[in-house]
C-alpha cells in the first residue's frame, strides 16, 4: 500500500468515534447496541474499500455517521425481514420460497403463544406422537399406507437411503443425478447415506433392461428422482415409475421416487404441463415418495415421506429421524396447509398456487394500479409503464414453464436503470425486480395485492436517486 493512501485511511474515524456521534440518534433507537456497532463497522469497512479504490480522502466523519443512519434507517433493528418480490419468481429459494395462507399463519401463531398437544395423547394421557398430527391427512390425500415429515427434501432423501440402503446398492438414471442449488447433489447425498451409486444408461436415455441388467444381490433401492429444474429434450427416454415398479415387484426390490416439488394437484387446467401428482406416483405402486413442503405444495419448508406402512416406519425408528425432526410450528403450518387441500381451497388460499394460477388480466390490473399511484412527475421520471413478459415459477419446479405476466417497466437509460435497481434493493421494504433490456421489470404476478401502495411508495422514493 502507498504512503499516501495508508495516510488516507488512517484519517477515517474510529467505530468508538462513531458510536459517541451517534449516541441519542432518533433513528436508532430499538437497535442493540452490538446490531449498531456492526453497522458502523460495514459503512466504515464500505468505505476503506471506496478510498482504496478511488484513492480519494474518506468522507468526514459526520457524513459517515449519517450513512451509518440511513443503514439503521432502513434495516432496522433486524435482519431478517420482508421484501417485495418483483422478480416474478414464485418459487425462489432465495426469497424465502412459499409463502404461508392465512390459516397457516393463524394455526402456527395459536400454537407458538400456547402450550400444544404437540407429543400427547389427549385421551389416553399418554406420550403421543408430533407426526400424528400430519399422517392421517397425508395418507387420505395421498392414498398411501404411511407418512412421515422430516426437515426438508434432501432430508427426506438422506434418512430414506441411509435406512433403506447404508452399505448397499441403489441404482439410478444417470440423466437424473440432478444438482440442486450449490449444496444438494444426489450423488453428494447417496454418498453420506452409506448407499452405492449404481449410475445406469445414458445422459438422455435410460431403458428398463438397464436397470434389469444391474441388479444384484446388493441392489436395496430402485431410485427415480424428478429432474426438476432441467428437462433433456429431443432423443430421450426414461422409465417410468410403473415399468419400474413392476421390475422392483418382480425382483423384490422397493422402488423409491424423489419427486422433488411434489403436487398434490394436477395444474393442466390452468395451462401448465403434466408433471405426475404425488397421488398418481402412489398409485403407480412406488414404495416410498419424498417431496419438499414448500415448493408447489405452498407449505413451510418441509420433506415429505409417504408409502408403505413397513418401509415408512423404519424410517421413523432410524435414529437420523431424531436428528431431521421438525418443529410445533412447521406441523401447525403444514397441517392448516394440507386442511385447505383437502377442504378444497387451496387454490384460493395457499398463495403459491394463487399465485400461478392467477389470470393475466389480473396480474396486469395490479401493475397499472401500482403506476396509477405514482405521481406524474415521478412517473415521467422513472419512464414508467406497465409492460407483458414471460416469468417462471422457479423452486426447481417445471423449469420449461413461462408464465404469461405483467411488470412495470422503469428506468429510461441503463444507468438509470442500475441506479433504480440498487435504490430499490436498498429501501424499506426491500424490492427485488429483475432487469431486461436496460429496463427494470417489476413483475407483479409476485406482487402482493396488499403491497400495491408500499411498491408505488418505494418507487417514489427510488425515483429522487435519479
Ligand atoms: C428441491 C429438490 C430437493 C431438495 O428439496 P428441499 O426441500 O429443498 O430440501 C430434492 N430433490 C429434488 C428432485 C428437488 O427438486
Amino acid at each position: 500500500m502507498s504512503g499516501e493512501r495508508a495516510t488516507a485511511l488512517r484519517s477515517l474515524p474510529s467505530v468508538d468515534q462513531l458510536l459517541r456521534r451517534l449516541a441519542g440518534h432518533a433513528d436508532i433507537r430499538g437497535l442493540t447496541r452490538a446490531r449498531l456497532t456492526s453497522l458502523v463497522r460495514e459503512t466504515l469497512d464500505q468505505e476503506r474499500v471506496r478510498v482504496l479504490a478511488d484513492r480519494t480522502a474518506p468522507a468526514t466523519a459526520e457524513l459517515l455517521a449519517e450513512r451509518v443512519v440511513q443503514r439503521a434507517r432502513r434495516a432496522g433493528p433486524f435482519s431478517l425481514r420482508p421484501v417485495i418480490n418483483a422478480q416474478g419468481v414464485v418459487l425462489h429459494t432465495n426469497l424465502g420460497r412459499a409463502l404461508l395462507s392465512p390459516l397457516a399463519l393463524e394455526r402456527l401463531q395459536a400454537v407458538a403463544t400456547a402450550y400444544s398437544n404437540l407429543e400427547l395423547d389427549l385421551v389416553r394421557k399418554e406420550r403421543g406422537s408430533r407426526y400424528s398430527h400430519v399422517e392421517a391427512v397425508l395418507r387420505r390425500l395421498t392414498g398411501a399406507e404411511d407418512a412421515l415429515v422430516v426437515n426438508n427434501n434432501a432430508a427426506a432423501v438422506l434418512l430414506a437411503l441411509e435406512t433403506l440402503a447404508h452399505g448397499r446398492e441403489v441404482i439410478v438414471s444417470r440423466g437424473e443425478l440432478i444438482e440442486i442449488g450449490g449444496e444438494f447433489r444426489i450423488p453428494d447425498i447417496m454418498l453420506r447415506s452409506g448407499a452405492v451409486l449404481r449410475e445406469v444408461g445414458a445422459t438422455n436415455r435410460t431403458h428398463l433392461r438397464d436397470y434389469a441388467d444391474a441388479i444384484t444381490a446388493d441392489t436395496a433401492i430402485l431410485l427415480k428422482v424428478h429432474t426438476s429444474n432441467y428437462r433433456v429434450v429431443g432423443f430421450t427416454a426414461e422409465v417410468s415409475s410403473r415399468e419400474l415398479v413392476e421390475l422392483g415387484r418382480e425382483r423384490g426390490i422397493s422402488v423409491m421416487e424423489d419427486l422433488g416439488s411434489g403436487s398434490l394437484l394436477d395444474l393442466r387446467p390452468w395451462g401448465f404441463p403434466y408433471e405426475p401428482t404425488v397421488q398418481e406416483t402412489v398409485s403407480a405402486g412406488v414404495d416410498l415418495v419424498s417431496f419438499s413442503g414448500d415448493k408447489l405444495l405452498g407449505g413451510p419448508q418441509a420433506g415429505i415421506v409417504v408409502g408403505r406402512r413397513g418401509i415408512v416406519s423404519r424410517l421413523k425408528k432410524n435414529p437420523w429421524n431424531r436428528a431431521l425432526r421438525i418443529d410445533k410450528f412447521t406441523i401447525a403450518a403444514l397441517e392448516a396447509t394440507l386442511y385447505a387441500y383437502e377442504a378444497g381451497t387451496a387454490l384460493e388460499t395457499v398463495p403459491t398456487l394463487a399465485m400461478l394460477t392467477e389470470p393475466l388480466p389480473s396480474v396486469r390490473n395490479r401493475a397499472r394500479r401500482v403506476v396509477k399511484r405514482l405521481a406524474p412527475d415521478v412517473r415521467q421520471r422513472l419512464g414508467a409503464s406497465v409492460v407483458d413478459d414471460r416469468g417462471k415459477v422457479g423452486g426447481g419446479a417445471l423449469p420449461t414453464v413461462e408464465l404469461p405476466t405483467a411488470a412495470v417497466a422503469v428506468g429510461t437509460t441503463s444507468d438509470a436503470t442500475m441506479r433504480l435497481d440498487e435504490a430499490l434493493r436498498g429501501g424499506d421494504p426491500p424490492v427485488v425486480g429483475r432487469i431486461a433490456h436496460d429496463r427494470l421489470l417489476l413483475d407483479c404476478r409476485t406482487v402482493l395485492p396488499a403491497q400495491v401502495s408500499l411498491l408505488a411508495e418505494a418507487l417514489t422514493v427510488a425515483a429522487s436517486c435519479l
